[in-house]
């Protein structure tokens, strides 16, 4: 990778070249991109594999795998063919033509998930904004207008205006109003609570299975039966949002699979381009109802998406990620527990690789700086918890190399040395 500034002195450059660069890159992303996160004085520059490396040459084994997102670690080379293949082949034909990658990504996807139809976009939100809309739509058609949609508090849908309506999270209640109405939040794993909430204007209840911001907390199974009941009984869809959950990220391809539940409208995103933006809204035959004009989008099915998307999920099914998933997230759980017995960390829990544990009193955020500062890379979702979210290509020594560093993190924070 090449960076370029300007305007630059070749002679100052070669006498301290990584603390000059990063410097300068730091002033410019400082002064010039809006601020909307408290982000550390790093600059990332290169990924291999399960290691990420900084413009001062720092490495840092990731255990948040791009928030979830690059399931074959960074930079894969079939993600690199794929994407190099393709450009060179077609980068962008229209929304108004089909294009080769992405009939065959559709075709699939669509067998691999059980499920008929395809919509492409680019972030877990906007997929989520589809099936929002898809479930309107079936409310207009089959439902006498019903556009409600319940979803449960302390979820995660996304950042666009409907999805932070649809979003149950009480710090996000007070902004930006007015809020898109039509959307109810109830308690999770309580199925009279959500019983309770359908009404006529009901059409759809929409759940992460396993909540990944929220703290990784998982639908109980006789919740999610119950659901699947209630929509059944007055025909109202069950939408599962397993933009973080889905392509292999629990331990099978998707986590609706652990329920033997299915879904009418299945959502799509983070794994699912392993670092390339894209995303989907999935659902079964009878739910196609869209009419020309109703939904779409310039970079709907593009064909950059489309390559980088198949080539990922063929590399997720050829490989069995889902499968290395499951077996290494019991091996890093089963380690999780044992620091648990040694160090004031609690509730360790997850499935796959989509874990966390909680720490006291708000020290996640100074656990997870602390664990940079000695080269790893984990995510603390809120004051109290830690989450976990690596490729799904790690192996036994990448998690023995980080309940080393945790442990050595978690001796620094709380055992009062010195
Ligand atoms: C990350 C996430 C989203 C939003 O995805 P974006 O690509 O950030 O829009 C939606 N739902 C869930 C469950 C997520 O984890």
């Amino acid at each position: 990778m090449s960076l370029s500034f300007s305007p630059g002195n070749p002679a100052l450059e070669s006498v301290k070249p990584a603390a000059n660069r990063t410097a300068k890159l730091l002033s410019a992303a400082k002064n010039h991109i809006l601020f909307t996160a408290n982000r550390p004085d790093i600059i990332m520059e290169k990924g291999e594999g399960m290691m990420l490396y900084d413009t001062d040459g720092n490495a840092y084994l990731d255990f948040i795998g791009g928030w979830a997102v690059n399931c074959l670690g960074h930079s894969p080379a079939v993600l690199q063919q794929a994407l190099a293949e393709q450009a060179g082949e077609l980068v962008h034909a229209s929304p108004g033509f089909y294009n080769k990658p992405q009939a065959e990504f559709a075709e699939l996807l669509t067998q691999v998930s059980g499920m008929d139809k395809v919509f492409f976009t680019s972030t877990g939100a906007e997929a989520n904004e589809s099936a929002v809309k898809l479930a309107r739509k079936h409310g207009a058609l089959h439902l006498n207008g019903a556009y409600e949609i319940i979803t449960l508090t302390n979820s995660f849908h996304g950042r666009t205006l409907a999805m932070m309506s649809a979003t149950g999270k009480s710090q996000w209640e007070p902004l930006f109003a007015p809020k898109v109405n039509g959307f109810v939040h109830v308690p999770i794993n309580d199925l009279d609570a959500c019983f309770a909430a359908v009404t006529n204007n009901t059409c759809a209840i929409m759940v992460e299975l396993v909540q990944g911001e929220g703290g990784v907390h998982a639908l109980s199974e006789a919740y999610l039966y119950g659901l699947r009941k209630i929509c059944d009984m007055y025909g109202i869809l069950l939408i599962f949002d397993e933009v973080q959950t889905g392509l292999g990220r629990t331990g099978k391809l998707f986590a609706y699979q652990h329920y033997g539940i299915a879904p009418d409208i299945l959502t799509l995103g983070k794994g699912i381009g392993a670092g390339f933006p894209l995303s989907a809204m999935l659902t079964k035959e009878p739910f196609d109802l869209f009419e020309p004009g109703d939904q779409g989008g310039t970079y709907t099915g593009q064909p950059l998406g489309m390559a980088a998307g198949l080539a990922v999920l063929r590399e997720l099914l050829k490989r069995d990620l889902a499968a290395n998933a499951e077996k290494q997230g019991r091996y890093l759980k089963a380690e999780l527990e044992g620091l648990a017995s040694r160090y004031p960390i609690s509730n360790v829990r997850g499935i796959g690789l989509l874990l966390a544990f909680d720490v006291p009193s708000g020290a996640a955020p100074k656990l997870a700086e602390t664990c940079m500062r000695l080269g790893l890379l984990i995510n603390a979702a809120n004051a109290v918890t830690i989450r976990i979210m690596p490729a799904l290509i790690v192996e036994p020594h990448h998690i023995d190399e980080m309940i080393a560093i945790l442990e050595d993190a978690l001796h620094q924070c709380f055992m009062h040395v010195g």
